[in-house]
């Protein structure tokens, strides 16, 4: 394989985790792989709902990390939950300086909404819905502004290379797998920030290209993976046919929209006393048993908002416009799915993996912040406190020059692109067996297509990465036997006493239960 050697420290991924940690390293240089243009294809840019933050003076960081644990169901970190809640303010004012157009009220206090299992209104917006777009055009404009930074627009990274335990390389590849063989890039550091894993589920409310392939890299490069089964759902992506799901925020229950059914049933109030605001796994379980039922669940913004959720909520808007949907005169039909992978790259407080040499933030670690299940507007509060703490540490632990060359990568023809058939046969697997609840004999049989795509397309790096998650999530879910916030398996509904084990695998590990699965079902 060609390979190229550079000084720079290299970024894979360019969402809001990629490009926060690259302005903290500044001026230290990077190279970051990105394989679309910058602010497209990255969950950040879509993110609506907003940053989490305890801003409100009634509030406290104790409260917000306090929500936290409660969410995860006995598997958060609170030393994490504790440093990532006390800092948050801290980056809402970073982010305001650096430009982002919070709103707020005419007294100049930021506007705050209210999302699921939060027990205070803490979550910063800005424009209703536009948090996401508009923190990443920001922040964009800054990278722009940084000549430290150089962006190789159009490529992805497919591999890794490790020695002694120590990562000593990325694999890149044009973005479109299939116009180039890979080269071996060497740089001073290697920061992972390439998002989670939503799109390996056929119903996902995630970018095409977030499909879980930077957590299968580093498993398939022996990183420990930790949490894999806890993947949580999204109760009220809209149900209108479109891959991925347009995303109907929380905030719209936040303002009081209801959840009905076809038969016009608030079916939330006699399920929770917190009704449409009960904790994002209850609902979506709710959500997922109506549509089981065929009794269309729909997000009913009629009365509380009318024509405002047009002005207001204007990325709703646009979908319903797009699905010909009035939400002012309809209601929106929901359905629940695939949205966060709490799992991935098992990382220690300071952003270290298990492999040498190898740094992660953002929904691709694994940082023990969410546990069992995600609080609601803490994923992209984890990528700014994790970019920044990876960003000191590379800085204060690895000997970097203060400038280099570009890097300069001349693809040659040679890659292959992940079979399509296969890919949506492995992400219908995932929904179908993988999905809001489980079985053993679900995931047994989900081991065993996984397994069965995996030797027949193993010519494409990217599908081994996708099948390396895959696999992790289906054998944490399998040997996980209990229900705990997000991961819900049918045959085993109660939750186990005691604090909950965070769960710690290597693919090696996944991969045994695998073939003790195969040999089940065969
Ligand atoms: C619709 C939606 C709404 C959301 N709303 C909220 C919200 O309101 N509040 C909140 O806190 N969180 C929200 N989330 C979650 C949040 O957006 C993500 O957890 C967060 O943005 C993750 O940031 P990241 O930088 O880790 O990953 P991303 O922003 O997903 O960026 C990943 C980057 O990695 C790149 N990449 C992928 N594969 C490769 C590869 N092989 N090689 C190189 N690069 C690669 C991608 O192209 C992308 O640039 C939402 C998510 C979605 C999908």
């Amino acid at each position: 394989m060609q390979e190229v050697t550079t000084d720079r420290i290299v970024i894979v991924g360019a969402g809001l985790g990629a490009l926060y940690a690259a302005l903290k390293l500044a001026p230290l240089p990077v190279v970051m792989i990105s394989p679309e243009p910058l602010g497209e294809g990255a969950s950040s840019a879509w993110a609506q709902g907003g940053v989490a933050a305890a801003m409100d003076a009634a509030d406290s960081p104790e409260n917000h990390a306090a929500d936290t644990e409660k969410a995860g169901a006995g598997t958060v970190d609170p030393v994490v939950a504790d440093l990532v809640t006390r800092e948050a303010r801290k980056y809402i004012l970073d982010l305001t300086t650096m430009g982002t157009p919070f709103d707020r009220t005419v007294d100049g206090d930021y506007v705050l909404s209210r999302e699921a299992a939060h027990s205070f209104a803490r979550v910063v917006r800005v424009k209703g819905d536009q948090a996401g777009a508009e923190i990443m055009a920001a922040l964009i404009d800054r990278v722009r502004e940084t000549p430290s930074v150089q962006v190789l627009q159009g490529t992805m990274a497919v591999d890794l290379d490790v020695a002694d335990g120590v990562v000593t390389g990325v694999a890149i590849q044009d973005a479109d797998e299939a116009r180039s063989a890979p080269i071996m890039l060497r740089g001073a550091a290697y920061l992972m920030a390439g998002g989670g894993s939503g799109g390996l589920f056929a119903l996902t409310t995630n970018p095409p290209r977030i499909r879980g392939q930077v957590i299968g890299m580093a498993a398939r490069a022996g990183a420990e993976i930790a949490d894999a089964e806890f993947v949580q759902f999204h109760p009220t992506a809209m149900d209108v046919g479109e891959d991925p799901a347009p995303l109907a925020t929380e905030a719209l229950r936040g303002e009081g929209a209801a959840l009905i059914n076809a038969d016009g049933e608030r079916f939330m109030v006699d399920l929770h006393p917190d009704a449409e605001l009960a904790p994002r796994d209850v609902v979506a379980r709710a959500i997922f048993a109506q549509t089981q039922a065929g009794k269309r669940p729909m997000l009913d913004t009629r009365d509380v908002l009318g024509e405002r959720v047009k002005t207001q909520f204007p990325a709703v808007a646009d979908a319903c416009a797009r699905n010909g949907i009035d939400p002012a005169k309809d209601p929106i039909p929901v359905a629940a799915a695939a949205h966060y992978h709490m799992g991935g790259i098992a990382t220690d407080h300071g952003g270290r993996a298990t492999l040498g040499g190898l740094w992660v933030c953002g929904e691709a670690s694994s940082t023990g912040l969410h546990g069992a299940n995600r609080l609601a507007s803490n994923g992209l509060l984890e990528a700014l406190v994790y970019a920044r703490i990876c960003a000191e540490d590379i800085a204060a632990s690895v000997d970097v020059a203060t400038t280099a060359d570009l890097v300069d990568l001349r693809f040659t023809a040679g890659g292959l692109a992940p079979d399509a058939k296969a890919v949506a046969t492995l992400r219908q697997t995932m929904t179908d067996l993988v999905g809001v609840v489980r079985t053993g004999d679900g995931l047994r049989a989900a081991l065993v297509t996984i397994a069965e795509l995996d030797a027949a397309y193993s010519d494409s790096r990217a599908f081994q990465n996708m099948c390396a998650t895959a696999t992790l999530i289906a054998a944490a879910a399998l040997i996980r036997e209990e229900s705990r916030g997000a991961h819900e398996r049918a045959d085993f509904p109660n939750t186990l006493s005691g604090p909950g084990q965070r769960s710690k695998m290597t693919l090696t590990e996944a991969l045994a239960i695998r073939a003790e699965a195969i040999k089940d079902l065969t």
